[in-house]
């Protein structure tokens, strides 16, 4: 029988289920508490539950964990990228960036991701499968376990389409803000979609202060279709509507992600076209070189093409920054790390 995920649970699901064991409501809180905020990762450190319960917690549930199997430190700014394996051997990625006000962690939502970008190596292999949220929440508590500081914010930009695994990741933002918990503020969360559509929607209704990414990467449908695939069923237009009505609803700045691929979406034309579309926006775009992902062919636009791309959109009074880049000397494109270790164990 498949163990019970207790450190995805809220309070109240993990009240019901220390009744079902017949134990008292408030060792909900205490096991809560251990998982949370003190982030233990084994049974055995529980020590004010009884020793009779923890064996009964260890036999029929799961922490959730992940486990460090390699770890990238840069020697230029202390980004620390780790490869972690889950409970049933599959790999994932994550990155610590500190920055100066305060540390922050990329993580993974998916093993892999099904959204096809072709310029990404998640893609590559397909998904996996869906993280639980006390997978994301454990990537999180080990890594500050790991670096011993404290993480101040969150970005879900590792593997996989947060939106693609809806609930657990709307479950994960729930816990990591809760005050018993690791107490993260939302306005310290982001979440990055390549733009589904009709969940945008659905993300508005939560009613969350998160900040959204959109990865937009191109002025119009034609150019985004060629390198996202998910481009075909969510256009542009509709897309950029659904960005509106979010900023409007919910009075948060979209970041919108684009990644520079020469040749491809970096042209004047393009910033021209894009700064048309964007204007009227509460939003702000971050431009990225695209990194290199040896199994595809393009190549990042140069440093002057990118200054020169923001400087167009500046210019029509859309705020642009140029994204600097951590980490350099161990720099392997997202999903990089995940990719070489996958080849090394079939080989
Ligand atoms: N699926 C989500 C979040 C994960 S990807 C999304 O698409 O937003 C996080 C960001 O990295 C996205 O903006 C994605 O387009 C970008 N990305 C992926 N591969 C990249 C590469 N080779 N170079 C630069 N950015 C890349």
């Amino acid at each position: 029988m498949a163990k019970t995920d207790i450190k995805s649970m809220n309070i109240e699901d993990l009240q019901l289920f220390m009744a079902d064991l017949g134990e008292p409501k408030f060792r909900a809180k205490q096991l809560f508490e251990w998982m949370h905020q003190k982030q233990v990762s084994s049974f055995d450190e529980m020590t004010n539950l009884s020793k009779g319960l923890r064996e009964k917690l260890q036999q029929n549930t799961t922490l959730g964990g992940v486990e460090v199997v390699r770890l990238l430190v840069s020697q230029i700014d202390g980004t620390r990228k780790y490869l972690f394996a889950l409970e049933n051997d599959l790999v994932i990625e994550s990155v610590l960036m500190k920055y100066e006000h305060g540390n922050t962690v990329c993580i993974s939502t998916q093993a892999g991701c099904r959204m096809g970008c072709r310029f990404c190596a998640s893609t590559i292999d397909g998904v996996e499968r869906n993280l639980t949220a006390g997978e994301m929440l454990s990537q999180v508590y080990e890594i500050q376990k790991d670096c011993g500081e404290r993480i101040h914010g969150v970005v879900l930009m590792g593997s996989g389409e947060p939106l693609d695994n809806y609930g657990n990741v709307i479950k994960f933002i729930h816990l990591i803000n809760h005050p018993d918990g690791q107490n993260m503020g939302q306005r310290h969360i982001t979440l990055s979609t390549c733009g589904l559509i009709e969940k945008m929607y659905q993300l508005e209704e939560e009613h969350l202060q998160i900040t959204l990414a959109v990865s937009l990467h191109a002025p119009n449908d034609a150019i985004r279709k060629e390198i996202m695939p998910v481009a075909k069923a969510n256009p542009m237009d509709r897309l950029l509507a659904a960005c509106l009505y979010y900023t409007e609803r919910t009075k948060r700045r979209i970041t919108f992600e684009y990644a520079m691929i020469e040749g491809v979406n970096d042209s004047d034309d393009c910033a021209k076209e894009l700064a048309g579309k964007l204007r009227e926006m509460l939003c702000h775009v971050n431009l990225i070189p695209v990194n290199d992902v040896k199994e595809r062919d393009y190549m990042k636009s140069s440093a002057e093409r990118v200054k020169r791309f923001a400087a167009i959109l500046q210019g029509s009074g859309v705020e642009t920054t140029i994204r600097r880049k951590l980490g350099s000397d161990i720099d392997a494109a997202c999903g990089q790390l995940r990719r070489s270790h996958r080849k090394g164990e079939r080989e």
